[in-house]
């Protein structure tokens, strides 16, 4: 299935920013610190996190998602954003992004020295409604002013699009819904839109007929994909990105995260089996499983899923 694309596989994507020059084939973002830890019951302490994190960039991941600056009473997991922040280890050549619901968000997320934000929209809009409590009119109208503020800082932005393979609440989600929202992501200065498959419901089929919608509206190297394990599709569904030339992954360390709306199902695609997978293709990445396995056991004390429990 994968490389016939025509695609070269030399550097894109982000691993271009790197002081280091690895040459990565594929960029796989880790969101385990984030997307995982805002999903677990139970609340994994301070130093923790911090050591996850630093775990993980010395694996050698070129981008990991460190925490949110939602409000904590939203995501009391994270209400320890700015502390995380302050004690990471910065890695040179290392992105650190933190999700950024508003000004107010980004107000904090700046006291804590971040140089990369993620935005989150959704492309239908019963989960907007649900997840943010707005419409998707109205979370770009609390974009505008975070995107210009950010713009004077040099902040390099994300752009998540939830539900683009189907929403919890209203079902099927159409390419051209995603690819509408996708289009003011860009038009607003996002540099990266991220299609998040929140339930982990996609087949590689949706995910051919979603991305062939792309195709005249964002450019691939600024395009990365977001799977859930949820249904066991998550490989296949990166294996239909590569196809179509993408060249970014999201991924948590362990599979962290689960589904909100499937009890007990499993998580984010776990970053060990898309590494394992990215290796057997010769597709470079730069990280080391070695290293994702010791960032997993930092979190073993804290966490009953399965591969924590093991770890
Ligand atoms: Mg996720």
């Amino acid at each position: 299935m994968i490389g016939h694309s025509g695609v070269s596989t030399h550097d894109v994507g982000d691993g271009r920013h790197d002081s280091n020059r690895i040459v990565r084939d594929v960029t796989v973002v880790e969101v385990g610190p984030r997307d995982g830890l805002q999903n677990e019951a139970n609340s994994v302490p301070t130093a923790a996190k911090v050591a996850f994190v630093d775990a993980l960039s010395d694996a050698g991941l070129p981008i990991v998602e460190v925490t949110s600056f939602v409000h904590p009473k939203l995501v009391p997991q994270l209400a320890d954003a700015a502390e995380v922040m302050a004690a990471i280890h910065r890695s040179p050549g290392v992105r650190y992004p933190v999700l950024v619901p508003n000004e107010q968000g980004l107000a904090r997320a700046l006291g804590a020295d971040v140089d990369a934000i993620a935005l989150f929209t959704a492309a239908s809009e019963a989960f907007a409604s649900a997840n943010v409590a707005a419409t998707i009119d109205e979370t770009f109208e609390r974009f505008a002013p975070v995107v210009a503020h950010a713009a004077t800082r040099n902040i390099w932005i994300r752009g998540y699009i939830s539900v683009s393979f189907g929403c919890p609440y209203s079902g099927a989600v159409s390419a051209s819904a995603v690819a509408a929202v996708a289009e003011r992501l860009l038009a607003l200065g996002c540099d990266e839109i991220c299609l998040a498959d929140t339930i982990g419901v996609a087949t590689s089929r949706d995910v051919q007929h979603t991305l062939s919608a792309m195709q005249q509206i964002v450019p691939i190297q600024r395009l990365a994909l977001h799977f859930h394990d949820t249904s066991g599709n998550a490989l296949r569904n990166v294996e239909a990105g590569l196809d179509y030339g993408v060249r970014i992954f999201d991924s948590a360390a362990g599979g962290l995260g689960g589904c909100p709306f499937a009890p007990g199902a499993p998580g984010n695609l776990a970053t060990e089996d898309l590494i394992a997978m990215l290796d057997g293709a010769g597709l470079r990445t730069g990280v080391a499983v070695e290293g994702l396995t010791r960032a997993v056991a930092i979190l073993a004390p804290y966490l009953t899923a399965p591969r924590f429990a093991n770890a």
